[in-house]
């Protein structure tokens, strides 16, 4: 393809289905559709583009006729499928640094399980994830003691924790500076504090909260489109609204154990090359656990992913 003049490179941050909003390395925003074929290898999509996408566009000769042309190969992407159970899924957003998922220990309390769940998705999306635990102003004592043992748990394994209160700002600062320069996702149950934090990060960017775009979402005619915040510090805040399946990956449960960093290595070493690390004799994960290498609720949790239901239904709500 030819293009007409000088062509730019940039970032989606929204997109409507036929148009894109890029954001171009100048910083201004074009508008743009999408000029040839694109196709995201082993994979059936119904969006070609998405938004985090970094993409060349040919700005045109006229007003309004800018295109993108190119689309660089992406780091990761998280999908939705379609409709129950179709081959096609929706490309939801790529490109992501980082994937937060807000807990709290009170007022809601999120429980591991949950949180091991979101970690092991973000692993198998290849996405970085980190940690937050809100709400810390209303934590005691046996509360505080509690979320530092899950810390002390989660930074051995490699997650990073930032315990927050959106409502003092207490551990803001740390968290701003996670997210200087990256695009960030946020996920976590609706109450934790999601749109609190995102506002206390960047005061003045109107996320919705939980609680509007469930309701946003009961309307008939109300389309929601993908977009990302572009932050005063530098970076993005990815926003998909009512979307709240970052857990619908079909993972293969005899490699469950690979999403979990603190087992990846122990695998190797166990007795049967497909060993699943319930009950089969000389496996290593189980030895690492009786030995308190590998921490027993994570095992714990390990087991319930493998034998439960969650690998199919996740209620993870995203930011
Ligand atoms: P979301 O559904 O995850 O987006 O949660 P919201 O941001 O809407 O917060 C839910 C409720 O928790 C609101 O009433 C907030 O004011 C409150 N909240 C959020 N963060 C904190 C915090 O750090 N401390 C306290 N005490 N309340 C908080
Ligand atoms: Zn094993």
């Amino acid at each position: 393809m030819v293009p007409s003049q000088q062509t730019s490179r940039g970032t989606v941050i929204r997109s409507t289905g036929s148009w894109y909003t890029v954001r171009l390395d100048n910083g201004a925003n074009i508008d743009c559709r999408l000029r040839g074929r694109f196709r995201t290898k082993g994979l059936k999509a119904t969006n070609p583009v998405t938004v985090g996408d970094v993409v060349t566009v040919d700005p045109g000769e006229k007003q309004d006729s800018a295109s993108i042309i190119d689309i660089e190969p992406r780091r990761n992407y998280i999908i939705r499928r379609s409709v129950n159970k179709s081959k096609v899924s929706h490309i939801i957003a790529a490109n992501i640094d980082i994937a937060f998922v807000v807990a709290s220990i009170v007022a809601p309390r999120t429980s591991t399980g949950f949180i091991d769940r979101f970690l092991v998705t973000a692993q198998a999306y290849e996405i970085p994830a980190a940690i937050v635990f809100n709400k810390t102003d209303l934590y005691n004592d046996p509360l505080l003691e509690f979320m530092n043992e899950l810390i002390s748990t989660y930074t051995r394994i490699g997650y990073p924790c930032f315990p927050t209160s959106a409502l003092t700002g207490s551990g803001m600062d740390e968290l701003r500076e996670m997210m200087k320069n990256k695009t960030s996702l946020f996920a976590g149950h609706s109450g934790v504090g999601k749109s609190a934090i995102i506002n206390a990060a960047e005061p003045g960017l109107k996320i919705k909260t939980g609680d509007i775009s469930e309701n946003h979402l009961k309307g008939k005619h109300t389309t929601t489109f993908a977009q990302m915040h572009p932050l005063s510090f530098g970076g993005y805040i990815v926003d998909t609204p009512g979307i709240k399946e970052f857990g619908l990956i079909d993972l293969d449960r005899g490699e469950l154990a690979m999403f979990f960093p603190e087992m990846l290595n122990l695998v190797k070493e166990c007795q049967y090359y497909n060993c699943t690390h319930v009950h089969e004799p000389g496996c290593a994960v189980v030895a690492a656990v009786d030995r308190g290498d590998v921490s027993s609720e994570r095992y714990r949790n390990y087991l319930n992913m493998l034998t439960g239901r969650d690998m199919q239904v996740n209620p993870w709500e995203l930011k």
